[in-house]
């Protein structure tokens, strides 16, 4: 298989890479290293299986045929992030996402979005089924990220209602691993880097919101599984276990061995007050679970970073 991932030399998105050249499909990343960055895929530029084109796909992807799947990865995705980039969002769930499914449409390939759990908001039911329909403030900042990729899913399943394109989407809860930027401003890469560097571990609110933390093994594994199934429909890929923020300050601060105190600082606007993915439906149609604890995520992430740092 030819594979075009959009957001390669992102953090899922290198991770994704890296196991489609294992499996041995050739792969094309495109990506404008807008929050990515090429050292992620530095390591493949010699691989003749592996080619990166840098591009920003809001305006254009030209990548010659053959293309079997397209994996449309692109987006900035750490809230600090994409808050700064209210725009550039926009127009990549919306233009990006078009231009992605053009491509897969001109050579007939299947066609997979990442969306994300952001598309349930602050949700009212719990855990998250996929027939969920949200609960997003349309006008609030992080409606640029969760209505961009709203939007993003009406136009993928207008793409298969239309014209039949074999599409998949796939609601990613919240993931983390080695190659998550320690400077990205996410939850778990920012308590790690406090931790370690034995400053103070910043809570935002009073830190009885929860999250669900998926390693990226396990993120990949179930993303592979979902392209290469037929599955139209959306699926929840993330891990069914919850945790407060006072909780992963705590294990983050075990595992990194830190003396660390916990401050307390204001929740950011529209803050979902708990998220867990209910997962009936990867586990019924993919045959997919994840395997890893956040524990061990969280070890495998720290001796990465450690890693990191005496490679710098
Ligand atoms: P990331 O920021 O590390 O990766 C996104 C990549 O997309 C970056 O390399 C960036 O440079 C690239 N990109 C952004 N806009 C682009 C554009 N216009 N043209 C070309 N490239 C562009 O974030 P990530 O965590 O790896 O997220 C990857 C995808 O998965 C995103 O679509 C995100 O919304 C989705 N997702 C991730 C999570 C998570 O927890 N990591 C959760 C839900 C959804
Ligand atoms: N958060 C926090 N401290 C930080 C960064 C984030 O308490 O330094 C909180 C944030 O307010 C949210 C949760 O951790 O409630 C997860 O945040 P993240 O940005 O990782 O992802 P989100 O799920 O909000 O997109």
């Amino acid at each position: 298989m030819r594979v075009i991932v959009t957001g390669g030399a992102g953090f899922v998105g290198s991770h994704l890479c890296r196991a489609l050249r294992e499996r041995g499909d050739d792969v094309v990343a495109v990506d404008n290293l807008v929050t990515g960055r090429y050292e992620n895929i530095a390591e493949l530029e010699t691989d003749p299986g592996f080619t990166f084109v840098r591009a920003d796909v809001s305006k254009a992807i030209t990548v010659e045929p053959p293309v079997d799947l397209v994996l449309h990865f692109a987006s900035p995705a750490s809230p600090p992030e994409y808050l700064a980039l209210p725009l550039e969002t926009l127009d990549v769930g919306s233009l990006g996402t078009r231009n992605a499914l053009d491509l897969a449409r001109a050579n007939d390939a299947r066609f997979l979005l990442a969306s994300t759990s952001e598309i349930y908001g602050d949700p009212l039911v719990h855990p998250q089924p996929e027939d969920y329909n949200g609960n997003v403030n349309p006008v609030g900042p992080r409606a640029v990220y969760d209505e961009a990729k709203r939007f993003a899913e009406t136009l993928t399943i207008t793409y298969h209602r239309l014209f039949g394109l074999n599409t998949g989407i796939v609601r990613i809860f919240n993931t983390y691993g080695p190659r998550l930027r320690p400077a990205d401003g996410r939850v778990v890469s920012n308590f790690l880097v406090q931790a370690m560097d034995g400053k103070p571990i910043t809570i935002y609110g009073d830190g009885k919101q929860t999250r669900s933390f998926c390693y990226v093994d396990d993120e990949v594994r179930g993303i592979l599984a979902l392209a290469d199934s037929d599955v139209v429909d959306p699926v929840n890929i993330g891990n069914d276990g919850e945790y407060t923020m006072l909780e992963l300050a705590e294990v983050v601060i075990e595992i990194t061995d830190s003396s660390s105190e916990i401050v307390f600082e204001p929740l950011p606007a529209d803050d979902p007050a708990r998220r867990k993915p209910d997962l009936t439906r990867a586990r019924t149609l993919l045959g997919w679970e994840p395997t890893i604890s956040l524990r061990e995520g969280l070890r495998r992430t720290h001796s990465w970073y450690l890693e990191e740092r005496a490679r710098a």
